[in-house]
């Protein structure tokens, strides 16, 4: 069984294990106080879930609102980064407890878990985190997961939950994201406009409907837009991985959005190899190779970048970083890790294999980017 409507995501034969994403604005009200008989409901909702043989790992947004009300700070404590990273530090231990009171109420054990980009940025990290989640769900734990806001600076933060949960049920191998938020979905346009109407389905994200998005919180106690939500979505995309964006302010949001059917549902159209799916949702790149066209075709047809086909180098980078691969109009085709470092592919862009050795003064590697480490867009 895979995937196909909104109500198969808690079916346990055609969806085994799912990531609930709970937006702030759904578990803190507007004067910063956690909505505890809404969290009693889907803690209930959770404990059906797994009763009826789901695994789920939940990622929980609300630190920062929690904190920042607790401790007075303005903006819902988004107003700089140090306000966020204080709030966060005094808002998680509320919110784990919360989760870990109200789970276990319903005879469940949570498990927290904070992570920086960079634990899922860097491979080894990565698995790591990957085997602390595989573990916890075979134990039969709830991990409860957030970023690790305190620690997190602007270079090195998420900054929203979004894609922060595509890139968790891609380390913990889920099949389905649940974003719970404020919004019912994606609108054709900006929802206020009037004849806005609700996307059902998406196979595949394009420009189209990148440009439905528009970005900004509607709560404005998140962080997380429209436009965190298509990339958590593409992000998943890429790694075979379904993802539906509901509204999750009733009352028992799981049943409430799912059998009425209410929500966007965006279908994986490939999937991506684990090592491969997780380079090309990597966020965080150290340069860019910009290449002309016919070195963009090759790499379509599933060849390896090689310097021939270099027009231009960007940023720092060494042997064995990521970057990204633009085309000649600046879109990004590809992610891939370098086989050298900035300086000697700027030595080498557009020279051809046999000149190689001369330039370098020293054994060529066969591609600037070889096709087993690089992921096409
Ligand atoms: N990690 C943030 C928090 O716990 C939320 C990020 C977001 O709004 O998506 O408050």
């Amino acid at each position: 069984m895979t995937i196909a409507a909104l109500h198969d995501l808690t079916d346990a034969a055609a969806c085994p294990r799912i990531v609930l994403k709970i937006g702030s604005s759904l578990l803190v009200d507007g004067a910063g106080k956690a909505r505890r008989d809404w969290l009693d409901t889907i803690a209930a909702e959770i404990a059906a879930l797994r009763r009826a043989g789901q695994q789920v790992v939940v990622v929980s947004s609300g630190a920062i609102a929690l904190g920042a009300a607790q401790m007075g700070l303005a903006k819902g404590g988004r107003g700089s980064l140090a306000d966020a990273q204080a709030a966060a530090s005094v808002g998680q231990i509320a919110l784990a407890s919360l989760w870990s009171d109200k789970l276990a109420a319903q005879g469940l054990t949570a498990a927290q878990l904070l992570l920086t980009l960079d634990d899922l940025e860097d491979r080894r990290r990565y698995l790591n985190a990957a085997s602390t989640l595989a573990r916890l769900l075979e134990s039969g734990a709830v991990p409860v997961v957030n970023e690790n806001d305190s620690v997190a600076t602007e270079e090195i933060r998420f900054g929203d939950n979004d894609r922060l949960a595509a890139r968790v049920a891609q380390a913990a191998r889920a099949d389905a994201v649940l974003l719970l938020s404020d919004v019912d979905g994606l609108y054709d346009r900006n929802p206020r406009e009037t004849g806005a109407a609700l996307v059902p389905l998406v196979r595949g994200i394009d420009d189209t409907v990148r440009a439905m998005a528009d970005g900004g919180s509607a709560s404005g106690l998140g962080s997380g837009g429209m436009t965190s939500k298509l990339q958590a979505a593409e992000i998943a995309e890429r790694a075979g991985i379904a993802l539906a964006i509901v509204n999750g302010t009733h009352p028992a949001p799981i049943a409430h959005a799912l059998d009425g059917g209410i929500g966007t549902l965006f279908l994986p159209r490939r999937r991506d190899r684990a090592r491969k799916a997780w380079l090309g949702g990597r966020l965080r790149l150290r340069g860019v190779l910009t290449v002309d066209a016919g070195c963009a075709a090759a790499l379509a047809e599933g060849g390896s970048l090689l310097a021939a086909g270099v027009t231009g180098v960007e940023g720092e980078f060494a042997r064995g970083d990521a970057v990204a691969v633009h085309d000649g109009t600046g879109r990004a085709i590809a992610h891939g890790l370098a086989e050298y470092a900035a300086a000697e592919c700027a030595a080498l862009q557009g020279r051809r294999s046999a000149e190689h050795a001369d330039i370098l003064g020293y054994a060529p590697r066969a591609a600037v980017i070889h096709r087993d480490h690089m992921v096409l867009l």
